[in-house]
């Protein structure tokens, strides 16, 4: 092995999605290197539900991780879904053990408790950002003595527990692939540990699990590295040994921005929809800031962890392309006999749920069965074949069109929940707040969706195809029409940063 490990302990990595939407390519990402980092020194990899967020966490988005993991190919050893040593491996299951942690500190000295409401806070933050310095908690319960603060708690005052953080000096964090980083405690806030309902925030519940579940090396995304002081000091507050930190560089869009939906298509669940490989996608996950020994650009997980070396990882951004992408894919597509090709179409087709919300939509319009080609076909296409003209339409223009489809993306791009009903509330606020017949406003989404207007109603369409691959092909849409100038884009922005809230109505 060409690597040291700087910690002796038995290798333990884990993946802790929260689930919060819908699975990313970046969990995917995270994951694979944490797994081929704990195979490639003999170890486990393990995965964790981090659902300390009630209000935005869900069972369909965990079920949706879960099975958009398994898809790609990833393994764990102990999960929710198969148990463990540890269990449960669910932080909203663990409550009593942060609270119980929560306390722990509190009696030590580490943490306090605060009785500020929300006003204070805002008015706290208000006059922060009047005076131009950065919010943050001012510390104003730090000093409260236990005697005061146990009385506060007798009197019945809500209150949350933060952690103490030192005012003054840096804090140094050694990290896997950037060395010693180093970040003044000025910047670090005194964290809210425990909420006023009793539930731990991310960064208790995180690492109280880490120890309690015996994970050796943390490699996550980058974002999380301003959160490592936090975690040290807690673990030094707990006297625990901290795994060892490795933050991985973000996976970027081709123009150099965070990957994220808003230009690209991010969840898994469009890829495999779009008919990527699994073993296609993993090997370009494995490709991004990394690469082979032997600079091989097709390869499998397996040949991935033979060879596996954590330093290898440049901290460049990674771009994410779909076009590079797509050429891998066909190189995996290209390596099957064509009998393994046709089980790769029929298993990749073979969605009962979907099949089934498709015979529901063709049903009262075919009268052959293999009507459903024409009828079903679009459903399984990446992009529709469409060109300009097949948007004429009657009473809109070509601007009118490019706008309404453009507004539209905007809305659904930030859709909380992606149903039908909430597609169908924006486009008739939005059909309505422009002023333009449902029917009319509709045309230009039948083709950027299904390539005809003569087609199953689309807004169903659109709930089946799914989020990610909707907005790719209303981007689609808009490129065909020759997409909007930067004068054109910026009225547009002010046209629809005026509109309301269409789900609110
Ligand atoms: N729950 C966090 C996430 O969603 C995990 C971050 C970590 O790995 O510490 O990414």
């Amino acid at each position: 092995m060409t690597q040291t490990i700087a910690s002796s302990r038995p290798v333990r990595t884990r993946i802790a999605p929260s689930p919060t939407g819908f699975p990313h390519v970046g969990t995917a990402y995270i994951a694979l290197f944490n797994l081929a980092f704990a195979k490639a020194h003999g170890g486990e990899f393990i995965l964790r539900i981090e659902d300390t967020d009630q209000q935005r966490s869900t069972a369909q988005s965990e079920q949706m991780i879960l099975d958009a993991l398994r898809w790609v190919g990833l393994d764990w050893s102990e999960g929710p879904d198969v148990g463990g040593a540890h269990a449960p491996y669910r932080q909203s299951e663990r409550a009593d053990i942060y609270k119980q942690h929560a306390e722990q500190l509190l009696d030590a000295g580490h943490a306090f408790r605060c009785f500020c409401t929300t006003d204070e806070l805002d008015a706290m933050r208000a006059a922060q950002m009047a005076n131009g310095e950065t919010p943050r908690y001012d510390g104003r319960y730090a000093n409260l003595s236990r005697e005061e603060s146990d009385k506060m708690v007798a009197e019945g005052k809500p209150f949350v527990i933060r952690m103490r953080v030192p005012t003054e000096g840096v804090c140094r964090v050694d990290d896997m692939l950037r060395g010693v980083v180093e970040i003044p405690w000025s910047q670090v806030d005194m964290q809210v540990l425990l909420k006023a309902d009793g539930l731990p925030t991310y960064h208790l519940a995180n690492v109280v699990d880490d120890h309690l579940m015996q994970i050796s090396h943390v490699i996550r995304g980058e974002e999380w590295l301003n959160s490592a002081p936090k975690h040290q000091l807690l673990y030094d507050y707990f006297g625990w040994e901290m795994p060892t930190l490795c933050h991985m560089p973000l996976l970027r869009n081709p123009d150099k921005s965070k990957l994220s939906k808003r230009k690209n298509p991010t969840s898994i669940t469009y890829y495999r929809d779009a008919g990527v490989m699994p073993e296609a996608l993993l090997n370009y996950l494995g490709r991004m800031g990394y690469s082979l020994p032997n600079d091989a650009e097709k390869f499998t997980l397996d040949e991935m962890i033979a060879s596996f070396n954590i330093q290898r990882v440049s901290l460049g951004g990674p771009i994410f392309d779909i076009e590079k992408l797509n050429w891998l894919n066909a190189e995996w597509l290209r390596a099957l006999t064509p009998s393994e090709l046709k089980d790769k179409i029929l298993a990749w087709a073979n969605d009962s749920d979907k099949l089934t919300a498709i015979a529901a939509a063709i049903q009262p319009r075919i009268e052959l069965l293999s009507d459903a080609v024409n009828w079903g076909g679009f459903y399984f296409q990446n992009l529709p074949n469409i060109t300009a003209d097949d948007f004429a339409h009657k009473s809109l223009s070509p601007e009118q069109i490019i706008e309404i489809l453009q507004l539209a993306l905007w809305q659904l791009e930030v859709l909380p929940a992606w149903t039908e009903d909430n597609i169908f509330a924006i486009m008739k606020g939005l059909s309505g707040a422009l002023d333009i017949k449902l029917r009319d406003f509709m045309a230009p989404f039948f083709v950027a969706i299904a390539g005809s207007t003569a087609s199953t109603p689309v807004m169903n369409s659109m709930a089946i195809i799914g989020a990610d691959m909707t907005l790719n092909r209303l981007r689609h849409a808009i490129e065909v029409l020759g997409g909007l100038g930067k004068k054109k884009l910026k009225k547009l922005e002010k046209q629809a940063a005026e509109l309301p809230d269409f789900l609110a109505e």
